[in-house]
């Protein structure tokens, strides 16, 4: 899809597996297992659907990813745990544009759970965890880094260390405080409620727009606004949110993306007489 000076793409992080109760919240498995069906252990098939954006703007090529998956440094063990699939897949996702991961020039990372940003850094030959992307600029909410460095007991577990330090060390970390332009049509926005400072993406220009949603709402199943994750920290806070966004991109011919659904990774929104949500599959 093109908007502005911008094309823009799908690429796959990979595939990875989490508890289907834990991704339903209070959603019983009676309603949500007919949606979106679980394994023997109760896993549902999540995706990490990230987006390439390139463009050629204020006198220079740039490529840029939003998100990048899990990444491939995790141990078997951890791999297994998440059931995750696709070692080595963003190289090959870029090879399709004839990229590898030197040409990309900036990475977005909505927040820094390791669904997200575990693709930031991988480890070398001789064994040092070292940044993915040798040539880019890695951007990030201020606030979710301070969260990162010292999270509660709760988030702990989804935010390790090695997929951020080194970038801070090397200083290629960039943090923003709240809504901002990053590159001209392309915004990072703040979408509270799954953490405090998770940030959406949104590109706009020529009477289009994309709003990246990430774990605000995370695949196309979750469209209902009281549908949410276990693993959103502040329920209300993300209803509210999303509240919000539906009213916003409802019959607007808005393009939401879904970064973790398998499926239906893109689409526009729609709202019947009866106040519930329905999505149109896009292909960008
Ligand atoms: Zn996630």
């Amino acid at each position: 899809m093109h908007i502005g000076p911008w094309d823009i793409h799908i690429v796959s992080g990979g595939k990875f597996a989490l508890d289907g109760g834990a991704m339903f919240g209070t959603v019983p498995k009676v309603v949500w297992s007919k949606v979106y069906p679980a394994d023997e252990n109760n896993q549902i098939i999540m995706a990490t659907n990230c987006l390439l954006v390139q463009g050629f703007v204020n006198g220079k090529q740039e490529n840029i990813l939003i998100d990048n998956g899990n990444g491939d440094k995790e141990d078997e063990a951890f791999m297994a745990r998440f059931k995750f699939e696709g070692r080595g897949i963003l190289d090959r996702e870029l090879a399709r544009f004839h990229l590898t991961t030197s040409d990309i020039t900036c990475c977005i990372l909505t927040h820094l759970h390791f669904d997200h940003a575990g693709g930031s850094t991988r480890i070398d030959a001789a064994g040092n965890l070292v940044p993915s992307f040798p040539n880019a600029r890695y951007i990030v909410q201020k606030k979710d880094l301070e969260d990162a460095k010292n999270p509660h007991i709760r988030v702990r577990a989804s935010y390790l260390p090695k997929n951020w330090e080194c970038l801070e060390a090397l200083g290629i970390l960039e943090t923003v405080d709240g809504n901002q332009e990053i590159f001209p049509g392309i915004s990072v926005r703040l979408a509270p409620g799954h953490i405090e400072a998770l940030q959406n993406i949104v590109i706009e220009g020529d009477g289009k727009k994309i709003l990246y949603l990430a774990d605000l709402i995370p695949t196309s199943r979750h469209i209902q606004p009281a549908w949410v994750m276990g693993y959103d920290l502040d329920v209300v806070t993300c209803v509210d949110e999303k509240i919000k966004v539906l009213k916003e991109v409802c019959d607007s011919g808005t393009i939401v993306v879904f970064e973790h659904d398998p499926d239906l990774p893109a689409g526009t929104i729609t709202r019947d007489t009866k106040g519930k949500y329905h999505v149109t599959r896009v292909d960008l």
